[in-house]
């Protein structure tokens, strides 16, 4: 499965060409990390778009404003209310092309409008700070030049790709992930855009993610003359919380994490309202089912035991991404790939999430950190490595032009997946 690639003239020419962009890629960087994006900010994540559509405008193809399902939600009192996403940029390439690739990323960051963190700042000649400028303002531009070099490239037209970008990651793609699914699902393979780690390394296998609200509602009553009559939702809540607690430990590398515990009111009154929040991480498909099985016991028991009604909303939105033969496959590219730069790439395996598990929940094998070196992402020590927007840029460009060649086979991927789906 490892390639020994060698660069032919015209990918050469290609890579001097990012090399070229270096500067301009900074600056874009610079005025994209100053302006607030926070996934919550629907004002900033539509200015980001318009920034989109202008950049990427240079590839040429279809831009469209992907529209957006709304989605469920429960609020600290209980009420279920539904939340509207803004657009996903999507460019539609060459739709007919033989090999079809989906490129995904995303225009959120997790820092809001009214965050002290809201601008760059070099720490030195090569280290910028900023929100979002890794995760992932900076792989969205690692994406573009890549694509651009595949543009100059003399195969080009051997390859037609989406590209979607979403405003919605950071909390977890419930808007974008029905629009991601169909373009993972026709496509031959996908590379989505996150973070390396500092030291260049990427994410491997990935474990599955599903995010829950319990809304537990029961009897109001004054504490004093009534008390008997209520029906306490906190402590119902609080059961439900300590029965998920203890099933960690109970199977292998499955985690349940009791996040926030909402409700109550005065003291005087029996509480009638409780919301727990909670996040279970996964290996496989075996242990989703096992999960699902107890959440519904433990929503039983607690509501029957407590004379409480309970409502369960949520699921599990990334499914996980095992190392399986295709995705092994993804990487033997992006390893040959990178030793055509003296890159020794390494990965590993990752508690983290990302729209690379909703591809493979399509049936796309992918790659999921292709984009710039970082560290310190989610928080105001966010650092880019700013010599790696141009070297990632290369390391996908090579792998695009060989899939456009045919040198890599993008269909024996699939054609991998298919059988292990
Ligand atoms: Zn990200």
């Amino acid at each position: 499965m490892t390639h020994k690639v060698e660069l032919k003239p015209d990918e050469r020419e290609s890579l001097d060409w990012i090399e070229t962009r270096q500067d301009h890629m900074v600056a874009t960087l610079r005025d994209w990390v100053n302006i607030n994006s926070g996934s919550q900010n629907a004002d900033g994540l539509e200015v980001m778009r318009g920034k989109l559509s202008g950049a990427f405008a240079e590839l040429g193809g279809e831009i469209r404003a992907a529209e957006l399902a709304p989605t469920t939600i429960v609020e600290k009192n209980g009420e279920v209310r539904q939340q509207a996403f803004t657009p996903s940029f999507h460019l539609i390439q060459r739709p007919d092309a033989p090999i079809k690739i989906v490129l995904t990323g995303h225009h959120d960051t997790v820092f809001p409008a009214e965050d002290s963190f809201q601008s760059w700042k070099m720490r030195d000649d090569n280290i910028m700070n900023g929100p979002g400028a890794a995760d992932m303002k900076g792989g969205l531009l690692v994406m573009l030049h890549a694509l651009l070099a595949l543009e100059r490239s003399p195969h080009r037209d051997r390859i037609g790709y989406d590209i979607l970008i979403s405003p919605d990651e950071e909390i977890g793609s419930l808007g974008s992930g029905p629009v991601l699914h169909p373009l993972g699902a026709k496509a031959d393979i996908g590379m989505t855009y996150e973070p390396a780690l500092a030291d260049g390394s990427l994410a491997g296998a990935r474990k599955g993610s599903g995010n829950w609200s319990l809304k537990v509602t029961g009897k109001a009553a004054h504490a004093g003359r009534e008390h008997h009559l209520g029906r306490n939702a906190i402590v119902a809540a609080s059961q439900f919380a300590l029965g998920l607690d203890d099933l960690n430990g109970q199977r292998d590398g499955v985690t349940f994490n009791v996040a926030r515990i909402d409700g109550g009111g005065p003291p005087n009154v029996v509480p009638a309202n409780a919301v727990v929040r909670f996040n279970v991480r996964v290996n496989d498909a075996d242990d989703q089912a096992w999960v699902l099985a107890h959440l519904e016991r433990l929503t039983d028991e607690t509501a029957q035991r407590n004379g409480i009604s309970a409502e369960m909303f949520g699921g599990f939105t990334r499914p996980a991404k095992p190392m399986t033969p295709a995705n092994a496959q993804m990487f033997a590219w992006t390893k040959a790939a990178g030793s055509a730069l003296g890159l020794d790439m390494k990965w590993n395996a990752t508690g983290g999430v990302c729209e690379g598990n909703n591809l493979w929940a399509a049936g796309c094998p992918n790659v999921d950190t292709l984009g710039v070196c970082g560290a310190g992402i989610h928080s105001h020590d966010e650092i880019v490595l700013l010599d790696s927007l141009s070297e990632r840029a290369k390391l996908s460009a090579i792998m695009l032009m060989k899939f456009a060649s045919g040198e890599f086979d993008a269909k024996t991927a699939r054609k991998l997946a298919r059988g292990e789906a």
